[in-house]
């Protein structure tokens, strides 16, 4: 009988791992959702533990990994504000990276893609989605805590401007996460998209220390995982990260 291939832990988060076979190297979480699957990924038991494929085709996260990203990740225990869940295929892995005590909460503004959401975080604990514009951070500030890292997928020219008002509003203080998932396409026509990484990167480099950006192709064409540790300027200087009381509901679910 052939050996079932075991889950390898990847050492950027504790439940992130790799499958290998002859043909490729599989990403996997360890799932902290139930059946069925989001976006018709596998899922494999190993053990008493159940994984789900994380497909760099359907999701830049895995896309990034797969190229070797070295900046932050979602990891157990943490809480992430993530902007653009749309149906949750990243953010349903973001959940299950964070689990089981973490949180992420989910900001969709498309009310056809947060209905899904919604109904996804029914059975995906730690998963919170918010109706609500990425723009206008202060409607949903009631309902998020300070946060260890924010996730932006949101494919709008100004991402980043976007990022850092939320960034200023929830992360934590100076080594919290920044990561940007950036649409060249959606950045301006007549420009190279290395043009919009070295704009994107600038404009970023002023309040985060930032990891190698890693570009997506071929799995998505023109994009790149830009991101990494804030620095105390976003903050004015104060020092080093602390956890605050938290502003949202009670954690028990
Ligand atoms: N992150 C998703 C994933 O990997 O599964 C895909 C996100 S899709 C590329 C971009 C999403 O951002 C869309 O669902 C869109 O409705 C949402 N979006 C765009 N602008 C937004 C804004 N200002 N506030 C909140 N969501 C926004």
């Amino acid at each position: 009988m052939r050996e079932r291939r075991r889950p390898v832990p990847d050492a950027r988060s504790p439940r992130l791992a790799r499958i290998a076979s002859a043909e490729r190297i599989e990403l996997v979480t360890e799932t902290a959702g139930s059946l069925p699957p989001v976006y018709g990924e596998r899922w494999i038991h190993r053990e008493d533990r159940t994984y789900r494929s994380f497909e760099p085709g359907r999701s830049k996260l895995a896309a990034a990994l797969v190229h070797d990203w070295k900046g932050p990740v979602p990891a157990s225990g943490e809480d992430w504000l993530y902007l653009g869940a749309a149906t949750g295929t990243t953010a349903s892995h973001a959940a299950d990276l964070i689990a089981p005590s973490g949180r992420v909460y989910a900001v969709e503004r498309s009310p056809r893609s947060f209905a899904r959401l919604l109904a996804l975080a029914q059975r995906w604990p730690g998963l919170l989605p918010i109706l609500g514009d990425a723009r206008v951070p202060r409607e949903y500030a009631p309902f998020v805590p300070e946060v260890r890292g924010v996730y932006a997928d949101i494919a709008q020219p100004d991402q980043v401007a976007i990022v850092r008002a939320n960034a200023e509003l929830f992360l934590a203080g100076p080594g919290a996460s920044v990561v940007v998932a950036l649409k060249t396409a959606s950045m301006g026509r007549g420009r190279e998209a290395s043009e919009h990484l070295a704009d994107a990167e600038r404009a970023l480099r002023s309040w985060v220390d930032l990891a190698p950006s890693v570009r997506l192709d071929p799995f998505h064409r023109g994009h790149y995982l830009v991101g990494g540790l804030a620095r105390a300027e976003l903050f004015g200087g104060r020092g080093t990260l602390r956890v605050r009381p938290l502003r949202g509901p009670p954690r028990a679910r």
